[in-house]
């Protein structure tokens, strides 16, 4: 059998994961399940990837403040409650508490009261006025099918699920990406009228960091949306880290070792083993594997370009931020960029490479939801704001003054900040080289062909060898889908054995 380079010195290992992030780990679980001996190498010092809540320093000289937690990349977890790996691997039985705000998200506006998406699709309907009979129109057939849209979203691109197999489904799957297209161009404007309901709209769909509207950010949009309207958007208990050390203790449970410290730079750094998950870019793929790669994979991973990017600004508060809308106390997430047309002029901005003065800005505020964020007094607050690939600047000020604009009194109430600029974000996690969060670009055409246009995009062409992580379908976010479905590729392929059950206690 043909086998990987570092295979070749007598595997003492089934399976060896390069990078700890969901998908790292996702991947490992489900191999460690299947019987395999699994080790996970971690460049970092902590386990997570984007998956992480750490102590960060901040407000040393406060009582309290070494229990203060920040979660560095992702924080607020819609995915938790649909994602198939998720929702099999159920984190609530491994003592997962996930809080979900009744507020899913809102958009505040300058002028008038902040537009609000409730889980409860009627009351967002009622709260949207004239437009939101139409809101609810829009959203009613998916929020009752959540399954559905999720398999759509979250497949592999390559495979009709059993939940998309019905006429019905298939029916409201055809309905979906109808609207998903229209709403990826200027016609996204026909079926909503009002600035609160079309601010709303744009709020979500600047998941996807880039030119708004998009095929990218409207199918950001559509999936978001309707999770905030079916299970809602939780965060996790103590942070994001929750759902990581729920992943690690099960792999350590069948077996499975995690390695931190080791960065993997080339092959000869790999040990021996049969198979090779590498939950890392599309580049750092390419660089680890080098020659042994067919040249038309080596060209496909290098050809692979990054998105625009984020910066994040953690705060510590000494109290809750002053919204002007008493509703907003409410949201565990807000998207600030004020009405729909400021919004596209910053995301243009950003594509064309330069640094709004007003930029996106999301906020997650995590004490709404879990009052145990809280300590001593003080309060983490979870900000980025979308800035150009690559972008040096010290966000700190922008975001303070995009928050104050809604919350005027904020700078009252910040104890202590920390910034970290978008050239500096692959220092805590090389996947987000430049600053680029979703690890590759973000279009309808990169979400199939994510890293390069071939049947099997989680192959790296080396048999045994598999990119796994969201620079493959079905991109980016806490879901671990892109881990599971290379995963379950690696079982068939290498060990001949069938995918095993994620069950708790199993
Ligand atoms: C600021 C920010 C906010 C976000 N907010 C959200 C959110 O609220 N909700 C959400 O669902 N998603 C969010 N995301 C996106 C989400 O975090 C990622 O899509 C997700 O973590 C991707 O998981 P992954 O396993 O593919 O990769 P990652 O989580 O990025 O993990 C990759 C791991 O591999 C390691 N690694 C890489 N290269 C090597 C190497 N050569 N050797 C050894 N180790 C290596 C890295 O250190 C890292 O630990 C956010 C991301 C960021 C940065």
């Amino acid at each position: 059998m043909h086998q990987p380079p570092a295979a070749r010195r007598s595997p003492a290992l089934d399976a060896v994961i390069v990078g700890s992030g969901p998908n790292g780990l996702a991947a490992a679980v489900t191999l460690a399940r299947a019987g395999l001996s699994v080790e996970v190498l971690e460049a970092q010092e902590t386990v997570g990837g984007g998956a992480r809540t750490l102590n960060l320093g901040l407000a040393a000289d406060r009582p309290g403040a070494s229990a203060l937690l920040h979660d560095v990349c992702s924080a607020v977890h819609p995915m938790a409650l649909a994602s198939p790996f998720l929702l099999d691997f159920d984190l609530a039985s491994r003592g997962v508490e996930l809080a979900v705000p009744e507020l899913s998200y809102a958009q505040p506006l300058d002028d008038e009261p902040a537009a609000l998406a409730w889980r409860d699709l009627d009351r967002t309907t009622a709260g949207l006025g004239a437009d939101g009979p139409a809101w609810k129109r829009f959203f009613e057939p998916f929020a009752d099918h959540i399954e559905e849209i999720v398999w759509l979203s979250l497949g592999d691109k390559r495979s009709l699920p059993a939940a998309l197999r019905s006429p019905a489904a298939l029916a409201r799957s055809t309905q979906f990406m109808a609207r998903l297209f229209q709403q990826g161009t200027p016609a996204w404007n026909l079926p909503l009228r009002t600035e609160p309901a079309r601010a709303l709209f744009a709020g979500v769909a600047s998941h996807a960091i880039g030119t708004l509207p998009s095929p990218a950010t409207a199918a950001a949009a559509m999936l978001l949306a309707t999770l905030a309207h079916g299970a809602g958007w939780p965060i996790p208990v103590g942070g994001s880290q929750a759902i990581t050390d729920a992943l690690a203790a099960d792999l350590a449970a069948h077996g499975g070792t995690i390695r931190t410290g080791v960065l993997i730079e080339t092959a000869a750094d790999l040990p021996p083993a049969r198979s090779y998950l590498l939950d890392t870019s599309a580049g750092t793929a390419a660089r680890i594997w080098d020659a042994s790669l067919p040249a038309t994979a080596r060209a496909g991973l290098t050809r692979f370009g990054h998105g625009d990017a984020a910066a994040k600004v953690d705060f510590v508060l000494s109290g809750p931020v002053p919204w002007r809308d008493p509703e907003l106390t409410a949201a565990g997430t807000l998207h600030l960029g004020g009405t729909r047309e400021q919004m596209v002029a910053a995301e243009a901005e950003v594509t064309s490479g330069r640094l709004p003065e007003r930029p996106v800005v999301l906020v997650s505020d995590p004490t709404v939801a879990d009052p145990s964020r809280e300590v001593a007094g003080l309060r983490p607050l979870w900000t980025y704001a979308h800035v150009p690939a690559g972008c040096p600047v010290d966000v700190t000020e922008h975001i303070t003054a995009q928050i104050e604009r809604f919350a005027p009194g904020f700078r009252d109430v910040i104890v202590d900040s920390a910034c970290v600029p978008a050239s500096e974000m692959s220092e805590h996690n090389e996947n987000y080289a430049g600053g680029d969060i979703a690890a590759g670009t973000v279009s309808l055409y990169r979400m199939v062909a994510r890293p390069r246009l071939t049947w099997d995009p989680y192959s790296l062409g080396i048999p045994g060898v598999y990119l796994c992580s969201a620079a493959t379908p079905p991109g980016p976010g806490v879901h671990g889908m892109n881990g599971w479905f290379a995963a379950q590729r690696a079982l068939r392929h290498v060990f001949g054995l069938p995918v095993p059950s994620l069950a708790p206690g199993r």
